[in-house]
């Protein structure tokens, strides 16, 4: 399988270091707020490539962290921490906090058909793991104190800028206004490792550590939990794009001055989903939540559609017309499949495969879903029989999760249900104006469509066959 390696700049084979077995690690949520559907794009995504190493044949094994602590407003060391806003913001404790949106976060994964990692860790559960570590890179020379906090030294590596050749003044752009530059960095691209002095006195917990009552950066957290599940190497490590820098940055930074060695060969990034005014994001705009979402009549199964129509590779422009689009062409989509399920026979298994050996090509191809999606279409206009297409389509579902065969039932049955509320009035017109239809009396059939109209029924001729409705 190709797949993009934002490490090295290319698409390459992709390899794991044990024959057989993929420990991928997936940066989580910072469970302070609901997480929008532009963060969702990202582990929609991630679930994917997961489900597609799997059908693959891997054995994979995935850790997923929760920030719980540690993760200010920027993605830098400045800024208030986002735990303890969302916590003065709701007039509750940060636990609470954390606790409702891991839920949140869990219920929105749900409805989006996102398979749960095998490892979910939050970071308050693992303080002795940073201490440790933080401890080691001190003794190694890679870390300082000043001013109170740990800091990890840039200056000590090699290279430290491993994705991008980032000059030091452009880091300046993820400096806000109104935020000091830390004083107590010996290079500007130092970052902290463990707070106990911090501009918000307040915070809400702390712990002890040899450096006195504090608590760890964000960064930190990352690189431990991976260490505590998958040992000394990873195969692969997701995350939004955005969080290439600082991020994974430092993450790999402090890994790699631990352990002594390479850490992880294959970084796998999402791209944005974007409004039409630029990034999304929770501050500014609409707020667009799964919740919202279903509010305004989409269901979350659309939403992933929308998400797979488009490469991840790619920025994704989000707006309700597209919605729309997506919402419309799945519903169709469902509806196509809804007339093969009551035509029985069984699935030839050879035909099946030769159907799907152009979704494999495409997902061999740096997980090209826009693709599969098209093969979905051509699996349902080719010479084969409906359980033979069937099958090929519930083998690209159990990836793709658009609850292909599900929704095709449930939208079918909700149609008949509709069908049946009609009187039996009503009916006896229908098959009037069919028989009329069929003797060609054109004539005739249109005053029966008029009789029916009149009965405050409104009837349509489509490619599924008669549909009657109600008028609204
Ligand atoms: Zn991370």
């Amino acid at each position: 399988m190709l797949l993009y390696n934002s490490l090295t700049r290319q698409k390459e084979e992709f390899r794991t270091a044990e024959p057989g077995k993929v420990k991928m690690y997936t940066c989580g949520p910072t469970v302070y707020h609901y997480a929008h559907i532009g963060n969702l794009r990202t582990y929609i995504m991630e679930d994917v490539l997961d489900k597609y190493l799997r059908q693959s044949g891997y054995d994979v094994l995935r850790i997923m962290n929760i920030t719980d602590v540690g993760h200010l407003t920027s993605d830098g060391d400045t800024g208030d921490d986002k735990m303890l806003k969302g916590a003065k913001r709701e007039h509750k404790t940060v636990m609470e906090i954390a606790k409702y949106y891991t839920d949140a976060f869990f219920a929105d994964c749900q409805k989006l058909k996102i398979r749960r990692p095998e490892v979910v860790q939050p970071a308050t559960g693992c303080i002795d793991d940073f201490i440790r570590v933080i401890s080691a890179l001190l003794e190694k020379g890679y870390a300082y104190e000043a001013g109170g906090n740990i800091y990890f030294d840039t200056s000590k590596l090699e290279q430290y800028y491993v994705f991008h050749d980032f000059r030091e003044e452009d880091l300046e752009v993820g400096v806000r206004e109104g935020v000091d530059a830390d004083e107590n960095k010996r290079n500007k691209a130092d970052f902290v490792l463990w707070f106990t002095k911090s501009k918000f006195d307040d915070q809400e917990l702390k712990w002890e550590s040899p450096w006195g009552l504090g608590y760890p950066g964000w960064h930190i957290e990352c690189s431990c939990i991976s260490m505590k599940y998958a040992g000394e190497t990873l195969d692969l490590h997701c995350g939004g794009i955005d969080n290439v820098f600082p991020h994974h940055t430092n993450e790999i930074a402090q890994s790699e001055a631990y352990l002594g060695h390479k850490w992880c060969p294959h970084w796998f990034h999402v791209l944005h989903l974007n409004t039409t005014s630029g990034k999304m994001s929770k501050s500014s705009g609409e707020f667009l939540t799964v919740s919202l979402l279903e509010e305004k009549g989409y269901s979350p199964m659309a939403y992933r559609f929308f998400c797979m129509q488009s490469h991840y590779r790619k920025s994704l422009v989000f707006t309700w017309e597209n919605l729309d689009n997506a919402a419309a062409a799945y519903k169709k989509l469902l509806a196509k499949i809804g007339t093969l399920l009551h035509e029985g026979g069984t699935a030839d298994a050879a035909k099946k495969d030769a159907l799907l050996a152009a979704y494999y090509e495409a997902m061999n191809n740096d997980l090209n879903t826009a693709q599969a999606v098209t093969v979905i279409y051509d699996i349902l206009k080719a010479d084969a029989d409906a359980a033979t297409k069937l099958a090929a389509l519930a083998e690209i579902d159990g990836v793709l999760s658009l609850d292909l065969i599900g929704g095709a039932k449930a939208q079918a049955e909700a149609a008949e249900d509709a069908q049946s509320d009609i009187p039996a009035e009503v009916l006896a017109l229908v098959e009037a104006r069919k028989a009329a239809r069929q003797a060609k009396d054109f004539a005739k059939a249109d005053a029966l469509r008029d009789e029916i109209a009149a009965l405050g029924w409104e009837i349509r001729e489509t490619r599924q066959g008669t549909q009657i409705t109600k008028k609204a």
